[in-house]
């Protein structure tokens, strides 16, 4: 049994030491406790460190550890995905993990125990979020709640940390999609899938390479490639409008009938600068739909692979 666990990196220099060092005790472990054998995959994301030479370094001093040089920074999903890619030729399963220790690797155990059971796909869901701050928390429980309530089908606190049978990482590998959000495609596969629960902790060095900037964009990203509602609403939302102006101008004759004209500028300005902000909006929806279809049609590499080791 061969099971592949993959790393993806982007500068983690300060904190790959001690990854390293933990990752191969836990390979120690699958070995000697559960009889698996494990590799562990870097996936270097076009660091601009020396994340690169960590990782050659690791694999001369140890067969287990290999790695992948992406030719330029990718992203997280991307590089995940490639070496997911990899292991779906190479392993009998794969795991992964961040490089920063968040995710505790005592539940990588408990996730390889479930595989030899026969599940499929085993998420590791956070037990609670003590570690981490109200703004992440919050913002993240809405995300889960608006992605929910458009459809998307989300596992409340679960994020790429997970294990993916052969089987499930073949299916994966069918989806063509370019903009790739791992936790929501999952969802879709099907098969049998079990939870592991874990505290996750702080990450252990370096700083987090998701900045609200890039979070808000993962989250789009995530809304608009599992839910087309938001295109729907605005359709309602248009409705809305057109009976409220429906009202305004039976309103508008009444009172013309009446011999009397409705005052004022106010009531002009605001609801036109209402419906302006209104159509902004929805052109901005919409737009992003449309640029998701072309990166989507450009079929470009998801990422492209300057060195193995
Ligand atoms: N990562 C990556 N490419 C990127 C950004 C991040 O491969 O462009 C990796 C990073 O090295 C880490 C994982 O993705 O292993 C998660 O990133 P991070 O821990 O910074 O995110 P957070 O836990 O703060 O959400
Ligand atoms: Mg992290």
């Amino acid at each position: 049994m061969q099971i592949a666990i993959v790393v993806p990196c982007y500068n983690e220099e300060p904190v790959l030491f001690a990854t390293n060092e933990v990752l191969l005790s836990v390979c120690e472990k699958l070995k000697t406790e559960q009889a698996v054998d494990a590799r562990i995959l870097y996936v270097d994301d076009g660091s601009s460190d020396s994340t690169w030479n960590l990782i050659e370094a690791y694999s001369q001093k140890n067969g287990c550890v290999g790695g992948l040089k992406l030719a330029h920074n990718v992203g997280h999903q991307r590089a995940l995905w490639a070496g997911l890619d990899w292991a779906t030729y190479h392993s009998d399963a794969a795991i992964s993990i961040d490089a920063d220790l968040q995710d505790d690797v005592e539940a990588i155990h408990e996730m390889v125990r479930r595989f030899l059971e026969g599940k499929d796909i085993v998420y590791g869901v956070r037990r609670a979020r003590k570690t981490d701050t109200w703004f992440k928390r919050t913002t993240a429980q809405t995300f889960y709640k608006l992605m929910r309530g458009l459809g998307g089908d989300v596992l409340y606190n679960h994020a790429d940390f997970r294990l993916l049978s052969r089987r499930a990482l073949e299916a994966l590998s069918e989806y063509s999609e370019r903009n790739l959000f791992l936790r929501g495609m999952v969802r879709t596969l099907g098969f049998q899938t079990a939870v592991v629960l874990y505290d996750r902790k702080e990450r252990q060095a370096g700083e987090s390479k998701y900045p609200l900037g890039k979070m808000i964009s993962f989250a789009v990203d995530g809304i608009t490639s599992f839910s087309v509602r938001p295109l729907r609403y605005i359709t309602y939302l248009g409705l809305i409008f057109m009976f409220i102006s429906l009202a305004a101008i039976i309103y508008a004759i009444v009172v013309y009938a009446e011999g009397r004209t409705i005052q004022g500028w106010t009531s002009l300005l605001v609801s036109l600068w209402f419906i302006g902000g209104a159509i902004l909006v929805a052109l901005g929806v919409i737009g992003e739909y449309v640029g998701k279809i072309y990166s989507e049609v450009k079929r470009r590499p998801r990422y492209i692979v300057e060195k193995t080791i």
